[in-house]
């Protein structure tokens, strides 16, 4: 399959519009990120959210802070504790939620007590004074809560060449995901998705691979919903660990099995110098993979041809380069 087959329809993500430059902060300034809005935004489409300014603060606004219990905070004014935008801002994100039901993924600003994911302040009082940092911001936490499957990250996290690759891949299987219910979810085409993620999720986790092909040993019509649910649930967990080094070297050893009879004895020994120079630390994941597509270009095979794990995402965004 060819790049353009492949990626032809842009994944729509939401993204905390701060980070693409928008002027909606509480000081009317912006935070925008350069790789979030030159690189990605050559691939894929994006929705910004200000859910504070959704809300009706305004821009500029007040500061508003996290405050009480850290697994249930309330959001309100620092300046004026009065003000409790809680209900509002709950309101609002599973409103959204719900809305954006085509999304393929989410982009959230660090530290912040409304978009956050993760170790967001939180005070004890009113007054500020002794915080943790065990908060997740008032919107995100709906957001994550009620579309537990939609691949969400953090800007200062996609700082990590790992995470970045990681995050961008699950946009791209999500939004493959809902392509397979447009098209009309059957046992044929389930099939057909996990055998084009085998080398994928094995990366990931090769139990997870096994447990996800157990799910589908017995697949008929009358359980497809229910089989369906537990299968999407076991997968995108999965493919959220982290892959070391390690684990792509064995997958590309496992990929070098399907040429072992297509290719000379040479052309095999430059292959395992390149994993081998992988594994070392030498040369990044790109080229190996890049060998791998060549050699598949010139001796093709329809079962590794759809292996998405050889171009998970668009070349253009260069994030195999990095790790
Ligand atoms: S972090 Fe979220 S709420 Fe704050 S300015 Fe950015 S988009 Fe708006």
């Amino acid at each position: 399959m060819t790049e353009e087959t492949f990626f032809s329809e842009q994944p729509i993500i939401g993204v905390s519009a701060c980070l693409l430059g928008h002027n909606v902060r509480y000081d009317g300034g912006h935070k925008r990120d350069s790789f979030i809005a030159e690189i990605l935004g050559r691939e894929m489409e994006f929705l910004p959210v200000c859910p504070e300014a959704a809300i009706g603060l305004g821009v500029p606004r007040p500061m508003i802070h996290l405050v009480g219990d850290p697994r249930q905070p309330r959001l309100v004014g620092v300046q004026d504790p009065t003000m409790d935008v809680t209900r509002r801002m709950e309101a609002y994100a599973a409103d959204q939620a719900r809305q954006l039901n085509g999304i393929s993924g989410y982009i959230l600003k660090k530290n912040s007590p409304s978009c956050g994911m993760e170790r967001v302040k939180v005070y004890a009082a009113e007054s500020g004074g002794h915080c943790v940092r065990k908060g997740t911001g008032a919107f995100a936490r709906v957001l994550m809560a009620q579309r537990p499957l939609l691949p969400v990250e953090e800007e200062g996290r996609l700082n990590d060449a790992v995470l970045r690759e990681n995050f961008v891949n699950r946009v791209y299987v999500y939004q493959r995901w809902h392509n397979l219910h447009a098209a009309g979810l059957t046992p044929a085409r389930l099939i057909a998705f996990h055998t084009d993620h085998k080398y994928l999720v094995m990366a990931h986790s090769q139990a997870a691979y096994q447990r996800l092909g157990r799910l589908l040993s017995n697949l008929s019509k009358s359980d497809l919903d229910k089989i369906t649910h537990s299968y999407i649930h076991e997968l995108m967990p999965a493919l959220k660990r982290r892959v070391t080094r390690k684990r792509h070297v064995n997958v590309l050893q496992h990929i070098m099995g399907y040429l072992k009879k297509r290719i000379g004895s040479d052309d095999k020994r430059e292959l395992s110098a390149n994993i081998e120079a992988y594994r070392r630390g030498e040369t990044p994941l790109v080229v190996p993979i890049t060998l791998f597509r060549h050699y598949f270009r010139i001796h093709p095979d329809e079962y590794m041809s759809r292996q998405i794990y050889l171009q998970p995402h668009p070349d253009s965004l260069g994030l195999r380069n990095g790790i």
